[in-house]
């Protein structure tokens, strides 16, 4: 039998009802007590790192919930991370950049309702995550949720109550589970060594452009961040008229030597800044990254593992466009 680590950290799935709202409260054995069915698939063994819901989960806990991982690699065939639904996207890219080239499954889920539930997705999330974790062609990190298996870095929580949280942005499932099968779509190739990195900055600020919007804040944000990632219109469009002076502001927080990232606010099918005058002006500038089809949870989770490794601008842009577990395809 594969052995198998839990590593819980609270959210719904953990969570009973008080006086004050749903808070993450079961104890692991309690909780490992609803899903029996486990001692038939691994041999489980579960560790409790923190009880938080994830809207309180900070960068800090990422690196602990990676230090983990990696401290006891070798002792296991596969991770299971017990989460939150609300920030595990963030999470799940996170532990992408954190821990590259994992030939061993690392899977995070949660569930919609509290596993101590009568209608709860809670047990079956946990089966499926565990089926997936002993897969001999599993590896990586991966959210599994709903019989879906999401890559890392392609995750994002989509509805606030439906059991069908999680949507795959852009790219296919990785693999579905049907009735304990695991059929597989998509199987990374691993090609090199793994890599554990231990460190984030978390100076990062993401700007969602609204019409009217001028861009003076950034003279705020150039003294505050690293970097800034800008949620631009349509394929990409900022701005380009003269009163609201993104143009001045933008090349400003370049020759301050921040990153400056482009992305879009729409949903899917991410951006191409080169066909409208009001993205390619902005693009001709070599400095500027743009996002492409990147998740918002991969390019801020990113930024913060890159800026971490180097103060190299140049650098910085280049480790931005390698892709990691599937973040990006140009
Ligand atoms: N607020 C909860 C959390 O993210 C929601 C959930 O787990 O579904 O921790």
């Amino acid at each position: 039998m594969k052995k198998i680590l839990a590593i819980a950290t609270g959210g719904t799935i953990a969570s009973e009802s008080s006086e004050t709202g749903l808070t993450p409260q079961i104890s692991l054995e309690d909780f490992l007590h609803y899903v029996p069915q486990i001692e038939q698939i691994c041999d489980l063994y579960a560790v409790q790192i923190m009880n938080l819901d994830s809207t309180n989960l900070q960068p800090s806990d990422w690196l602990n919930i990676a230090e983990k991982i990696c401290s006891e690699y070798e002792n296991y065939d596969g991770f299971v991370v017990l989460h939150g639904t609300d920030t595990m996207s963030f999470t799940a890219a996170a532990l992408s950049y954190l821990i590259q080239n994992s030939p061993k499954p690392i899977v995070l889920t949660g569930a919609q309702k509290p596993i101590d539930q009568d209608i709860t997705d809670a047990r079956s999330n946990v089966i499926q995550s565990i089926l997936y974790a002993c897969d001999d062609h599993a590896s990586e990190v991966s959210i599994v949720f709903n019989g879906e298996v999401i890559a890392g870095t392609r995750s994002r929580k989509q509805r606030t109550k439906s059991f069908n949280a999680f949507t795959s942005v852009d790219f296919p499932h990785k693999a579905v589970i049907r009735d304990n099968r695991i059929i597989h779509y998509i199987e990374p190739e691993i090609t090199e060594s793994m890599r554990c990195f231990h460190e984030l900055n978390q100076r990062v600020f993401v700007l969602k452009l609204i019409p009217g919007l001028k861009a003076d804040i950034l003279d705020y944000l150039k003294n505050q961040y690293d970097a800034v990632v800008i949620e631009g219109f349509g394929v990409g469009g900022i701005p380009n008229t003269e009163e609201l002076h993104f143009q001045e502001k933008i090349s400003e927080l370049l020759d301050a030597g921040k990153l400056v990232v482009v992305t879009t606010q729409v949903p899917l099918e991410g951006s191409d800044m080169n066909i409208y005058e009001v993205g390619k002006q902005f693009r001709q500038d070599k400095r500027i990254v743009e996002a492409y089809n990147m998740t918002l949870e991969a390019i801020v989770t990113k930024l913060m593992w890159l800026l971490a490794r180097t103060e190299v601008l140049e650098e910085r842009q280049k480790l931005f466009y390698q892709p990691v577990n599937f973040d990006l395809y140009i």
